[in-house]
């Protein structure tokens, strides 16, 4: 099945060419008819499963021409997703004329005046400046024809959801709505029950776990051993590129702390990072300049951050679903990936929450010559069944000297 029978136009076929898309990914094929025939949409989509394109093809389409606008207004949860979309849409939309634009917080207002100045088909915003530009009367809604409401779940976890609610107020009926979520809480059908009108749904891609190219390793640790055992992984792995998950921003700057003082070329991710650090960040992780790039869940969720090698958490996630989002940045397209989690006895207990939500137990290891502290994970006669995960930690060192060889599972 080709891009042509969708029945895209020949200059948005051109777009995709120049993309180097050969054929549609399995939500593209079954999203873009239904979007062209105007129906409203709920998509379960995970980021790298093409849904840019599953939307932004189709709607590009409709728009057809420069006109009045925006007519296409696209919701995002946070600045990089909406760097990253407006990219992709302009990309898209190169040998159009449709005009796209995109205005987010944390920079100033100047250019994104600017832009909605000169008049835009397509607005790319996450919710808080969008309602900026709105009070200050430098944008209006009125035209708008068609909503994406993208991320729905992390714009609800982010408090975003009273702010879209507000902004679909001011977005006309009738108008095409469309919502991409890769889990729909409550909250979220209630919005959809308001927002759309009878949806169709399409899933395609959703994962609840994570992909099967993906070998998944814990690594039981002391508290205080942890950053040792962070910088002994780094040492041992051959890896390409790889990003550490931490739970908090101030854990995030420790962590690349650390890492600079032994060398490492590393870049940071979380949300008090500038939106020109965020940028320089990410692109230097992208272009190879740096090889390990720190980062906390909210900033690096759905980010387009393809085929590292490995992703290692250094806190447990508290939430299974992040954990799956975490692994996801790697193993993608058939590559092979391997991702490792530290787990001291405090954490253990999400452990549990995170093997029943993939449905599978991940494997236990210990790093060969690393002399470990003694934490009860790693004493064998807790280590069995239902106990094993819930110890706690106890200072000193085990006597005799644990060693391990590499790859030997506990269990
Ligand atoms: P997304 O899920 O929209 O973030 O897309 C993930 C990645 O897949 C992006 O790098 C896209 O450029 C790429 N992509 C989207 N559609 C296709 C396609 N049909 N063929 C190849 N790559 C694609």
């Amino acid at each position: 099945m080709s891009f042509a029978k969708l029945g895209l136009s020949p200059a948005l076929l051109k777009g995709v060419a120049a993309m180097g898309y050969a054929q549609p990914t399995p939500i593209q094929l079954r999203a873009i008819p239904l979007i062209l025939a105007g129906r409203d949409l709920i998509g379960s989509a995970q980021t790298g499963t093409g849904k840019t394109a599953a939307f932004g093809l189709p709607l590009l389409q409709l728009l057809d021409r420069h006109g009045p606008g925006p007519r296409l207004l696209v919701l995002e949860p946070t600045r990089e997703l909406a760097a990253q979309v407006e990219t992709a849409l302009h990309d898209y939309a190169r040998f159009t004329d449709l005009r796209i634009g995109v205005v987010y917080g944390g920079v100033g207002y100047g250019r994104q005046l600017d832009t909605l100045r000169r008049g835009v088909d397509v607005l790319v915003a996450t919710p808080g400046r969008l309602l900026d530009h709105m009070e200050r009367g430098s944008c209006r809604l009125d035209r708008v024809r068609h909503v994406v409401l993208d991320e729905a779940d992390r714009m609800l976890d982010m408090g975003f959801l009273p702010d879209v609610k507000e902004i679909l107020q001011q977005c006309p009926q009738p108008r095409q709505t469309l919502l991409f979520s890769a889990t729909i809480p409550p909250a979220i059908e209630t919005l959809i029950r308001w927002a759309m009108r009878d949806p169709e749904t399409v899933q395609v891609g959703v994962r609840r776990s994570p992909a099967d190219t993906v070998r998944h390793v814990l690594y039981p640790v002391a508290e205080s051993q942890k950053e040792a055992l962070l910088l002994a992984l780094l040492e041992r792995v051959h890896y390409e590129s790889v990003i550490v998950f931490c739970r908090t921003k101030q854990g995030a700057d420790r962590v690349a702390h650390l890492l600079r003082q032994h060398n490492h070329a590393v870049a940071v991710l979380h949300s008090n990072r500038t939106q020109a650090e965020r940028e320089q960040a990410l692109r230097g992780f992208r272009d190879g300049r740096y090889e390990v790039l720190v980062a906390t869940d909210i900033a690096s969720r759905g980010l387009d951050i393809a085929d590292v090698s490995h992703v290692i958490n250094f806190d447990v996630p508290l939430h299974p679903e992040d954990y799956v989002h975490r692994i996801g940045r790697t193993g993608r397209a058939e590559a092979r990936g391997e991702a490792f989690t530290l787990m001291t006895a405090q954490e253990a207990r999400y452990i549990r929450a995170i093997e029943h939500f993939i449905a599978r137990r991940i494997p236990q290891e210990q790093l060969e010559g690393f002399s470990y502290r003694y934490t009860t994970l790693l004493d064998p006669s807790q280590a069995n069944g239902q106990s094993r995960y819930t110890g706690g930690v106890r200072g000193g060192r085990i006597r005799g000297g644990y060693h391990f060889s590499p790859g030997r599972r506990r269990r």
